[in-house]
């Protein structure tokens, strides 16, 4: 599997997870804030590629401080960290149906 490089087509949502990349790394240009998205918890068909993402995630840094959303760069796919702490970002949860 190829990296991410922004000028090409990303590979779907489902590749960078089957792949052993499920991390997004995302970086605000407003606050410089750095942002790692798991992408097993974006609730997104699989099939989408991953750059289409970058419509529906914002900077959690802005929108605390001014409210805003704004949209981050896509800066590449990460493998998952080796030490698990177990998610403590989630933001929401979801129903468990
Ligand atoms: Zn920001």
């Amino acid at each position: 599997m190829r990296a991410a490089s922004g000028d090409e087509p990303s590979p779907s949502i489902a590749d960078a997870l089957h792949g052993g990349f499920p991390m997004l790394e995302v970086q605000c240009r407003h606050c410089n804030h750095t942002q790692v998205v798991d992408l097993t918890l974006v609730i997104q068909p699989r099939q989408r590629p991953v750059h289409t993402l970058r419509r529906v995630l914002f900077c959690a840094k802005c929108a605390k401080r001014s409210e805003q959303k704004r949209r981050p760069d896509l800066i590449g796919l990460r493998p998952r960290p080796s030490d698990d702490p177990s998610a403590p970002a989630t933001q929401k949860r979801s129903a468990s149906t």
